[in-house]
């Protein structure tokens, strides 16, 4: 088939691979003018690296990224542990989104897939048996295009709290290596670090830090000197120190915000969403760019399995119940850690942290994290 795919981020890509792998003709068409090393490190857990894996984009996130055993969470004022989840003998992989871009980028091109930057799509009209993007017909056209997709009639609800991002480079600190390690006040403040590896074209260990933030406080965030909010979050986190000295500017933050929403149909004739623009959800769970990954292998099984029409329905049925899970998993989790809320963040301490270190919980959190808490495709024949 002739595919186009709107959106060259973790989805598109991956789905323009998988399915020039596979032998179509894939033409993938992206706002951006050339993608850059902006926004933040994600962790790609078990079941994306998995993906990565056949896509054959695994060797170089590899070793771009950084292995994470653990991701710890504690109460800043106690120092207690509310958040301990191991991935047992498995790893998450953290990494910046460039240099997944990079993998993911290289595996697609290896492939023979075309990218058309500087194409924004807005619509895509179905003429006889043709998706039209831009004027050139398609016989199938995949919205990968993001959270913000104007394509999915997905309905989003904004989310109270965002946080603003950072990358750094790794400083001399005593903190681990192997772990996402994260701080509490509250559910009001969270700051939290997570060592990525290096950028493509550079050896430097990195770290994301990020702070949490409701969306309508960045402005008063920016209108106060920089220095009394680091002094802040050192306060919560001494250990913070040599990351937060490397903000020198407002702008060395970017603030990203969060909407929730799943697409009942994923699809239409001959058009179907993956990744951000059929489900959209706060990173709290660090799930969503593996759902993405998910979705670009689940499209390519079906398509390959069924005559186009039933492919979409059937790729539908086989993300349905992970994406519903974890999608109301993400909607159950967020607010006791991003909240006003004072009763969640008291039951997060003093009720769900006990609980998850008795058996079988930290299994079943292990995981939840790792991705396959359900099948995440259940591939029909
Ligand atoms: C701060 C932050 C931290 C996160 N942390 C994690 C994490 O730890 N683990 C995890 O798994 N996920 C994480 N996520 C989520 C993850 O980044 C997304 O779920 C993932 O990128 C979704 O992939 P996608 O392909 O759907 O969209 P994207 O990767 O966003 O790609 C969309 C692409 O579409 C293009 N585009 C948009 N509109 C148009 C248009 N109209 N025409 C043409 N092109 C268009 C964009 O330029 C972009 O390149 C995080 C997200 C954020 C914001």
């Amino acid at each position: 088939m002739d595919i186009g795919i709107i959106g060259c981020g973790i989805g598109g890509l991956s789905a323009g691979a998988l399915l020039a792998q596979a032998g179509h003709a894939v033409t993938i068409f992206d706002k951006f003018v050339q993608p850059e090393p902006i926004g933040s490190g994600l962790v790609i857990q078990p079941v994306g690296l998995t993906v990565l894996k056949a896509i054959g984009a695994a060797e170089y996130a590899l070793r771009k990224g950084n292995k994470i055993t653990h991701m710890q969470g504690q109460e800043a004022l106690s120092g207690r542990n509310v958040l301990d989840v191991s991935y047992g003998k498995r790893f998450g992989l953290a990494i910046h989104r460039a240099s997944l871009f990079e993998s993911l980028f290289q595996a697609a091109q290896a492939a023979g897939v075309r990218i058309i930057t500087e194409t924004e799509v807005t619509k895509t009209d179905l003429i006889g048996k043709q998706r039209m993007v831009n004027g050139t017909g398609f016989d199938l056209v995949i919205d990968a295009s993001g959270a913000g997709s104007v394509l999915s009639p997905i309905q989003r609800k904004s989310l109270k709290y965002g946080a603003l991002w950072a990358t750094v480079n790794w400083p001399k600190s005593a903190l681990p290596l192997d772990q996402l390690s994260q701080k509490y006040f509250s559910a009001k403040n969270m700051i939290g670090v997570l060592p990525i590896g290096a950028l493509p074209n550079e050896t430097t260990a990195k770290a994301t830090i990020f702070w949490s933030l409701p969306q309508s406080s960045f402005d008063m965030w920016r209108d106060q000197p920089l220095e009394n909010w680091k002094a802040q979050a050192k306060n919560l986190w001494p250990g913070m120190a040599p990351f937060l000295d490397q903000i020198t500017r407002h702008d060395d933050m970017t603030m990203a915000y969060y909407d929730h929403g799943t697409l009942k149909n994923p699809y239409a004739e001959r058009l179907v969403h993956i990744g951000d623009s059929a489900h959209a959800a706060s990173p709290q769970l660090g799930q969503g760019a593996n759902m993405a990954l998910l979705d670009a292998q689940a499209l390519a099984w079906a398509l390959a399995d069924f005559p186009l029409q039933t492919a979409l329905q059937k790729y539908a049925k086989s993300r349905s119940l992970h994406v519903r899970s974890y999608q109301l998993m993400s909607a159950v989790f967020t607010p006791m850690y991003q909240s006003d809320s004072r009763l969640l963040p008291f039951l997060r301490n003093w009720f769900f942290a006990p609980i998850t270190r008795i058996p079988p919980a930290p299994w079943l959190l292990t995981k939840l994290v790792c991705g396959d808490f359900l099948n995440p495709i259940r591939r029909s024949k």
